[in-house]
């Protein structure tokens, strides 16, 4: 398996070359060549699998040039035991009838951002130890992203991370999970400013091609393709758990729907990518919140991004997105894969500020499975009290988001899976405001908010950080 760039000006690459790159070297996304094609008679025979050992079939369709056991390996140890809660890792719960919780949270850091990291973590340290080459991580954060890369990176010989965050701006708890990490490879910097001066220093440097190249400088960021490939795991899970209890007979055309809480459609395209493969997947409905510009997109064919000065701070925070990287990558699709003509609606984007594909609009839905849907702060505040009320179960505001839209798109006879993308504990204030019960820290976390913090406290000054870097980073 090769991959190529959405916009055709890339030389096909191997898995683990472009594991180690954000964008393909023409501006573009990068994609498989090809998408592998599961039969009904080939997805059944993964129903017994474990999930790390699910994981291994799955992701060696994409990462061909990594040898099967070695990514058994890392798979093994990507999707332990002992770094879930749950043992089984992704637990499907009941909400009612019509509605069931695909659990993608159960990781270090209590957000579906893990299922993806903890693979991308072993597979980085995997590709770079091959190849003898270091890899010093510099990321912004208000707070998921962060964390997510820092426990899976934590610990990795030839890795470096170095995450920068607003000071102040961050909850007691997420400071807490990323501060108090001892690791020597993991360095926090808390800068004065907001989430955009933090980016615009990540964006400073690792455009300084001079500095990222002696510095051996990379990011991890939603684009890339190493964590797309390991969430579409999760979908075949949900599936084969969804459909365990149906008559054999039955089951090979037995479609789910899924809702999925979207920010940059990285989680969703991963959905769109295993549906690709045959997965029986009825429809894929993309829950927005107020940032709702792919809602707009689904249901209108034309796609705006905003101006990041128009783009609201709401209460499902890591959704509050004003364009939304990966969906040049369904596009591409959607252009039945002709880079000339993605190329062209780039362009028009640029000039223009918008790509307007109402000509390929009744495709979305009958075609792709698409629908989408749009949540606001008071439906996310409904949503977690209605659920707790007639389930006993809490649930946090961007998994609100998704069942307050998959609830407007529920067919009978279809299961409708809702992906839990974080917990509630992470977002006490609108659980609080909802429930009247503000949740308590998750047992395996008591005293995670008393350890001592590990933090460098630094002004929005590009200077010191370069030297702070410098410094620190991880050398052949
Ligand atoms: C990142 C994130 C999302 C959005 O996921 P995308 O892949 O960017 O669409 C939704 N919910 C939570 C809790 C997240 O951390």
């Amino acid at each position: 398996m090769k991959y190529i760039s959405t916009r055709g000006g890339m030389a096909p690459a191997p898995y683990s070359a472009i594991l180690l790159e954000g964008l393909a070297t023409d501006g573009g996304l990068v994609v498989p060549e090809t998408v592998p094609q599961l039969s009904a008679e080939r997805i059944e025979a993964l129903r017994g699998l474990s999930y790390p050992e699910l994981a291994t079939e799955i992701l060696s369709l994409y990462a061909t040039d990594i040898p099967r056991d070695d990514l058994a390996e890392m798979c093994r140890a990507a999707y332990a035991a002992d770094k879930f809660v749950a043992a089984e890792i992704v637990p499907l719960t009941r909400l009612d009838d019509a509605i069931t919780l695909v659990g993608l949270s159960e990781g270090p850091t209590l957000a579906f951002k893990d299922m993806a990291m903890q693979f991308l973590g072993q597979a980085l340290e995997y590709v770079l130890a091959r190849a003898d080459r270091t890899l010093n991580i510099i990321g912004a954060t208000s707070g998921d992203t962060g964390s997510a890369a820092e426990y899976a990176l934590r610990g990795k010989d030839g890795i470096a991370v170095f995450m920068l965050s607003p000071q102040g701006r961050m909850s007691d708890f997420q400071r807490a999970q990323m501060y108090s990490l001892t690791d020597e490879n993991i360095h926090n910097i808390a800068v004065e400013g907001v989430f955009d001066d933090c980016q615009n220093l990540v964006k400073e440097l690792s455009g300084d091609l001079d500095f990222k190249r002696a510095h051996t400088l990379g990011t991890v960021n939603s684009i890339n393709l190493g964590r797309i490939s390991a969430q579409m795991v999760y979908y075949f899970w949900a599936w084969l758990r969804a459909t365990d209890g149906v008559a054999a007979a039955d089951r090979a055309a037995f479609e789910v729907s899924f809702t999925v809480p979207s920010g940059n459609f990285g989680n969703i395209l991963s959905g769109h990518l295993a549906r690709t493969m045959g997965l029986p997947i009825r429809r894929l409905v993309l829950a927005a919140n107020e940032n709702n510009v792919l809602d707009d997109f689904f249901r209108t064919g034309v796609y705006t991004p905003r101006a990041a000065a128009d783009t609201y701070a709401t209460s499902s925070p890591s959704m509050d997105i004003s364009k939304a990287s990966n969906i040049e990558r369904f596009i591409f699709d959607l252009l039945d894969r002709d880079p000339a003509r993605l190329a062209a609606a780039w362009a028009e984007l640029a000039e223009t500020g918008t790509i307007d594909l109402t000509a390929e609009l009744h495709r979305l839905e009958t075609e792709f499975g698409f629908q989408s849907g749009t949540s606001t702060h008071a439906d996310r505040v409904a949503t977690i009290r209605d659920v707790h009320a007639t389930s006993g179960i809490v649930i946090d505001p961007h998994t609100a988001d998704g069942v307050k839209v998959a609830r407007e798109h529920t067919e009978p006879g279809i299961p409708m899976l809702v992906l839990e993308t974080a917990k509630p504990e992470k977002f006490p204030d609108i659980v609080f405001e909802a429930t009247g019960e503000r949740p308590g820290m998750p047992e395996h976390l008591a005293g995670l908010l008393d350890l001592p913090q590990h933090v460098t406290e630094m002004g929005n000054d590009a200077a010191r950080l370069r030297e702070f870097i410098a410094e620190r980073a991880v050398r052949a």
